[in-house]
């Protein structure tokens, strides 16, 4: 059986004290326990949180890690640091850092290895953009974003990663993948998985999401066979929608 995620993504969101307050109404909610919730805050206050969130089953995660081990990189975060202060997940490859940051497959690819290297389970991001989608070209693009980014993976190596699909059209725009265009592509990530690594393997890994996914749709996406969970954006800054999206299973 594969991991049930539901995953928080605060982006660059909230001062400290809505930070501290946001995670002190989450771990006191209750919810499905078949559930893994994770929240992803501004890195600098992973400590705290994760400090907060131990008392609970609510795990926390990294927005971006370093593709270098450690040295003259400033202002980087290695995964070893990240490591260090409790954080378990970390997201690569958000539509978010490949356009504003111009981060390339191949980099994403060498940050993937230095996590795994850290014991940290990347959840890697794909998705297209409107216009690949209207051209449908989506398909072939999320299979170079995964072949070279992630599909470099032994098989051991990739049971440890989370992969999301965020269809960039979707993203903080209100605008949900249909129930039906989540399952068709999820269903076409998954044949790339069997394909790269069989069955088994391909059966074991999450994959979630991404993009407005909210209270009142949240059940209509996670009732597809392909489906494990969600990668939140807005909908994560509020403890009673992003419970209530955990729920939604
Ligand atoms: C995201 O940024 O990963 C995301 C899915 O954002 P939103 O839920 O706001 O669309």
């Amino acid at each position: 059986m594969r991991k049930k995620i539901v995953a928080g993504n605060w982006k660059m969101n909230k001062n400290h004290s809505d930070a501290i307050e946001l995670i002190t109404r989450i771990v006191d909610s209750s919810c499905n326990d078949s559930v893994q919730l994770v929240v992803i805050p501004p890195s600098i206050y992973i400590s705290e949180i994760e400090e907060i969130a131990s008392e609970s089953d609510v795990t926390v995660g990294a927005q971006n890690s370093s593709q270098y081990e450690s040295g003259a990189y400033t202002g980087e975060l290695s995964a070893a640091m990240i490591k260090s202060i409790g954080a378990k997940y970390v997201l690569v490859g958000h539509s978010e850092r490949r356009e504003y940051f111009n981060e390339q497959n191949g980099v994403l690819a060498e940050k993937v290895n230095q996590l795994l290297k850290n014991d940290l389970t990347p959840i890697f991001c794909c998705g297209e953009v409107l216009e690949e989608r209207e051209k449908e070209n989506h398909f072939n693009l999320i299979e170079e974003q995964l072949n070279e980014g992630l599909f470099h993976l032994d098989e051991t190596q990739i049971l440890n990663c989370v992969i999301a699909y965020e269809p960039v059209w979707a993203i903080g725009t209100g605008v949900t993948a249909s129930s039906g265009q989540a399952q068709e592509m999820h269903q076409f990530i998954r044949s790339l998985l069997i394909n790269k690594y069989g069955e088994n393997i391909a059966n074991a890994i999450s994959i979630l999401y991404g993009g407005s996914c909210k209270p009142s749709n949240a059940k209509e996406l996670f009732a597809n066979p392909d489906v494990d969970g969600g990668l939140i954006g807005g909908a994560s800054l509020n403890a009673v929608d992003f419970i209530a999206i955990a729920n939604s299973f």
